[in-house]
């Protein structure tokens, strides 16, 4: 079986993904880049908690199965779209988190500055303005503008979805969404919520390099 070590990383993201409640039944999709022109995808109708690496999908990206007897994701178009907006994603995660997936039925994005880490890190999370069709070219079309200047999204009355440079990164994103959204909700629950000043969000904003340089491994 080709791509062994990936297949595996993905089945591990599944069982996070459904362990932590952040996708029920066979909700959500997982795909990561294993070669410029191929891709790894999980198939549609599996629990992701329960994924084995056999049952995984080698495409191209063009969306083509190349390796594997199931049907793609049938969010694989969104995949697509993602890695065609996002020449540097190296892998796209989307599920149906409780909380934040309120907030994308509310048609509410995580925009307001309230917190330290997610200005300093992941940016304003949007949300899509109106609802996309599950498995058809609105979904694509409903992301693509967002893709440039986000890392992660909020699609109306769906789920959320998260790209990164690689799978860990894209999780780690999700998680965050998910994170800042229960946050959000208390926040505001408890009244007197106090966003950030423009001054200390682009402070923050500031810290961004220092973040990514204490991430990289001394030599
Ligand atoms: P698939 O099982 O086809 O990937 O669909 C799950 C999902 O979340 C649809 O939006
Ligand atoms: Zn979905």
């Amino acid at each position: 079986m080709t791509y062994q070590e990936e297949r595996e990383q993905i089945c591990q993201v599944g069982k996070l993904l459904y362990d932590r409640g952040y996708a029920a039944a066979n909700d959500g999709n997982i795909s990561v880049k294993v070669a410029p022109d191929r891709l790894l995808m999980t198939p549609s109708g599996v629990s992701k908690g329960r994924m084995t690496p056999d049952i995984l999908l080698v495409t191209d990206l063009e969306g083509q199965v190349i390796e594997g007897d199931r049907h793609p994701s049938s969010e694989g178009k969104m995949h697509l779209a993602v890695y065609r907006g996002r020449p540097d994603a190296g892998a796209v995660v989307h599920a149906h988190p409780p909380v934040s997936t309120a907030f994308a039925v509310c048609r509410r994005g995580l925009e307001t500055p309230y917190l330290a880490e997610l200005a300093a890190g992941l940016g304003q999370v949007p949300c899509t303005p109106s609802f996309a069709m599950l498995s058809t070219d609105e979904v694509p079309d409903s992301v693509a503008p967002y893709l440039p200047d986000h890392n992660a999204l909020l699609l109306a009355n769906h789920g959320a979805l998260a790209w990164g440079g690689d799978l860990w990164e894209a999780f780690d994103r999700l998680e965050t969404v998910e994170h800042t959204a229960k946050i959000v909700f208390c926040a505001e629950r408890m009244g007197g919520a106090v966003p950030l000043t423009e001054q200390e969000v682009s402070r923050l904003q500031g810290l961004r390099g220092m973040y990514r340089m204490l991430r990289e491994k001394l030599r």
